[in-house]
């Protein structure tokens, strides 16, 4: 980072800096100038002072050793009694940007009596398994988890660390590149490797009008993020390879801050990015009661539901059914669009699936762009027709 400073012994006040900055970024109200926020930098002002007083300070930023942090490090979650699948998702990705620079993938996985996900995770092409088995883990406390990890990454060294993007994981990574002073990129959606093991983390920004592409040049490791469902989990091999290497807490992490008061268990709800088959519906539905054709055709068809935003801002809708940037990201086998645009906010997060049908009366609508059957007609004919069709009537 670079700045301008004047150095007030040297000046004269003779305004000379103010009439030479095109961008109006001199303020002359005392004795002496001051650079206000349009100042981009550009030293104009440097070579126009006769006596100089203005000086360019330029901050260098101290260079990590890039090639004492090596492989891919991968969080394997396990909440809720299961191996998370994102876990997978972040295996098969890491296995990809691996394989070109001759990296291994490494996994910690955390928890209490968790062997058997341990064990699974060897038929993933995961190199070594850290695990930190104790029941001091059965429950997520983000200072316990973040200080195992932590003591993970420092035996390791990686390169680059990748965690999934529940709430879980949206907890634990922050925590942890702080403990690091080095960067993390949020809900990534896709991810490249360099040659020089500088990790491009692409995700949607300024509302998904961007893809904008974030580096972390200068520290070690590299944290990203990644939802579920963004990535392919790669098939099980049923030979397992890699080694489970258990360890045990660090003293320091037991410390906790947290202390459990109650744990409520909440009925367990299907999430729709879990869904095989989903019919959403869009603003073209007129009115609340016509999303009961939407959940009727999702149950014709052995399927879940899911709306736009709009429609949960309406409040017709939970945000846990809303597709989209602010909401869900899904890859059913099959989605039926009914009555939606097709806006960038919704489909990067749909447009993965296998099967995408879209039902508008726009001929010009963009989700057409993404669609494999496009239905350019009044969604209130082609959703009834539809029910009747897989009811069986005439
Ligand atoms: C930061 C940010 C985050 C966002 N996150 C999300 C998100 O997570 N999810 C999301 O969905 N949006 C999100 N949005 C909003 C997004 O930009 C769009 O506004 C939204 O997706 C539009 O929803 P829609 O397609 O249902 O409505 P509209 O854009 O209003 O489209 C309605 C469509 O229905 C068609 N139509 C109308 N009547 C009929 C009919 N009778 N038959 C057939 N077709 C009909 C119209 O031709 C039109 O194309 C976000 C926006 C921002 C800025």
């Amino acid at each position: 980072m670079a700045k301008i400073a004047v150095l007030e012994r040297k000046c004269t006040g003779c305004g000379a800096c103010v009439k030479a900055c095109p961008f109006g970024a001199i303020d002359m109200t005392g004795a002496h100038p001051e650079m206000n926020a349009a100042c981009c930098v550009c030293g104009l002002c440097v070579k126009a002072c006769p006596e100089q007083a203005i000086v360019k300070l330029e901050t260098r930023t101290a260079e990590v050793d890039k090639s004492k942090w090596q492989g891919i490090l991968v969080y394997a979650e396990v909440s809720g009694g299961r191996l998370h699948p994102v876990s997978l998702e972040l295996i098969g990705k890491a296995r990809e940007l691996a394989a070109p620079l001759g990296y291994a993938v490494n996994a910690v996985i955390l928890g209490s009596s968790i062997l058997q996900y341990a064990e699974e995770l060897r038929h993933y092409g995961v190199s070594e398994i850290y695990m930190y088995d104790d029941p001091a883990l059965s429950y997520f406390r983000a200072d316990v988890y973040a200080g195992c990890v932590e003591a993970a990454i420092r035996s390791m060294h990686p390169s680059v660390v990748l965690v999934g993007a529940t709430s879980l994981g949206r907890s634990l990574a922050p925590r942890l590149s702080t403990r690091f002073h080095t960067g993390l990129t949020a809900d990534c959606t896709q991810l490249e490797l360099r040659e020089n093991t500088d990790l491009v983390q692409i995700r949607p920004a300024f509302g998904g009008n961007i893809m904008a592409q974030i580096i972390t040049p200068h520290t070690r490791p590299q944290f990203a993020t990644v939802r579920y469902k963004v990535m392919d989990a790669p098939a099980r091999s049923d030979a397992p390879g890699g080694i489970i290497l258990p360890q045990s807490i660090p003293q320091a992490a037991l410390a906790s801050h947290a202390e459990l008061v109650e744990t409520r268990q909440v009925p367990p709800s299907a999430s729709i990015s879990d869904a095989d088959i989903l019919v959403v519906g869009g603003r073209g539905l007129k009115k609340e009661a016509d999303l009961e054709m939407i959940r009727h055709l999702a149950h014709l068809l052995g399927g879940d539901w899911a709306t736009t935003r709009p429609l949960v801002e309406k409040g017709w809708n939970s945000n846990d059914r809303q597709i989209g940037l602010s909401g869900r990201t899904v890859r059913p086998r099959l989605i039926l669009c009914f009555g939606i645009s097709g806006a960038i906010q919704f489909t990067s997060c749909m447009k993965g699936s296998d099967h995408i049908i879209a039902v508008n009366q726009d001929p010009n609508a963009p989700i057409f762009d993404i669609a494999e059957i496009a239905i350019v007609d009044d969604l209130y004919t082609v959703l009834p027709n539809l029910i009747a069709r897989l009811e069986g009537q005439p």
